[in-house]
């Protein structure tokens, strides 16, 4: 099995050179292959997604990332920027479907801005469809105002749109993963108002009928947000929208107080997917020693356990990061007063002793 490792920028090789020791530690014969992507893809080959990282994307059975972009490339102009780098790759790989669980260690329940007893034994998926809705539908964009009581002013506007297809294969990929959880799904959509979420909804509805054992419930997106906050352990797999899951997908993450602990997936139709941190590059941290190699850690489980068939390696690594959270072994950004503050590398060691 091949995966393609894209270090990235910032703190992205530090992480990655801990998620690569545990896989390399699992005693599997996978290929790991390294290339340059984001601002090193711009250094040595003067694009953030250069052809020969995609080339091995493309041929790779799954893709580990690390993080792109630093303050350093701000000035270049937006197709070279190291950003551009995660969206190419989203779009040449068809990658639709992004998984953000969003789990509170009861070990870190200190690390939330929510009371213990809301957010302790955590545990949210959110399946966004990443290649639709407004964020890409057409047309966009900056003209005078045709009508309307500000008729010939400069407006800005832009298309929500889904296709029926579009929606199904989303919907597909939420039921089979609440299918493997607690059986229940939550469809968020903003139904009383657009006719896309209206679409939406009915096409959950029909979907539900190829998957009887999984319970099927609908939220509008404004109450979602408040149930987040309120309620958060009601939710198993929630499934939603490109933009409302942008925004969804960041509260849940914040619902567990660290950063540093959140992997995420992306998947094509055949599960083919990129695996990376919730985080960017950091690059406040970055060369430091300090940052935290756990979502990464846990990224390379995530993809152990949806590309790769290895659900039982994909289980001991995530026992092993349950393991050093019990021993105590904390980075900066998920410090407690009880805890041991470690580096990167510590923390890395510590998961490979676990193992
Ligand atoms: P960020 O996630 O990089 O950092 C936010 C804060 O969290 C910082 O204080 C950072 O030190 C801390 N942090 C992040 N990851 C951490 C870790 N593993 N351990 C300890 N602390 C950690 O977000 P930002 O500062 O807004 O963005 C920095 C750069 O990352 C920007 O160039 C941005 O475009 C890019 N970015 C990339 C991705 C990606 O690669 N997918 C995602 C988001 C942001």
């Amino acid at each position: 099995m091949k995966i393609a490792v894209l270090p990235g920028d910032g703190i992205g090789p530090e992480i990655m050179a801990e998620a690569v020791n545990v896989l390399n530690a699992l005693g599997e014969k996978f290929e790991l292959e390294e290339a340059p992507v984001g601002g090193a893809g711009y250094e040595a080959h003067g694009h953030p997604l250069p052809e020969s990282t995609l080339k091995l994307a493309k041929e790779a059975d799954a893709i580990l990332f690390g993080a792109v972009g630093d303050w350093k490339y701000d000035k270049l102009e937006r197709a070279l920027r190291p950003e551009q780098a995660i969206l190419g790759l989203r779009k040449h790989l068809q990658l639709f479907a992004n998984f953000r669980p969003a789990i509170c260690y009861p070990q870190l329940t200190a690390a939330s801005s929510l009371k213990p007893e809301i957010v302790s034994g955590l545990d949210i998926l959110i399946v966004r469809e990443l290649n639709g809705d407004i964020y890409f539908g057409q047309p966009r964009g900056v003209r005078q105002a045709p009508d309307g009581p500000f008729e010939g002013a400069r407006e800005g506007f832009d298309t929500m749109r889904y296709s029926e297809p579009e929606v199904r294969r989303i919907a597909h990929v939420a039921f089979a993963a609440a299918q493997k959880r607690q059986k229940k799904l939550t469809s968020v959509d903003k139904a009383n108002v657009l006719e896309t979420s209206q679409l939406w909804r009915d096409t959950m509805i029909d979907v539900a009928k190829e998957y009887p054992e999984v319970e099927l419930s609908h939220m509008y997106v404004d109450n979602a947000a408040m149930q987040l906050v309120k309620a958060p352990k009601a939710f198993d797999v929630v499934v939603t929208g490109n933009m409302f899951g942008d925004i969804l997908s960041d509260e849940a993450a914040m619902l567990t107080g660290s950063i540093g602990m959140l992997p995420s997936a992306s998947l094509d139709k055949n599960n083919k997917g990129l695996y990376e941190p919730s985080h960017g590059s950091a690059p406040d941290i970055a060369g430091k020693g300090v940052a935290n190699p756990l979502a990464t850690i846990l990224s390379a489980a995530m993809m152990l356990r949806y590309s790769l068939g290895k659900a039982e390696q994909a289980d001991r690594i995530e026992s092993a990061v349950k393991k050093v959270l019990e021993q105590g072994f904390r980075t900066g950004d998920i410090a407690t007063q009880d805890g041991k503050t470690v580096g990167t590398k510590e923390m890395g060691a510590a998961v490979l002793a676990a193992l």
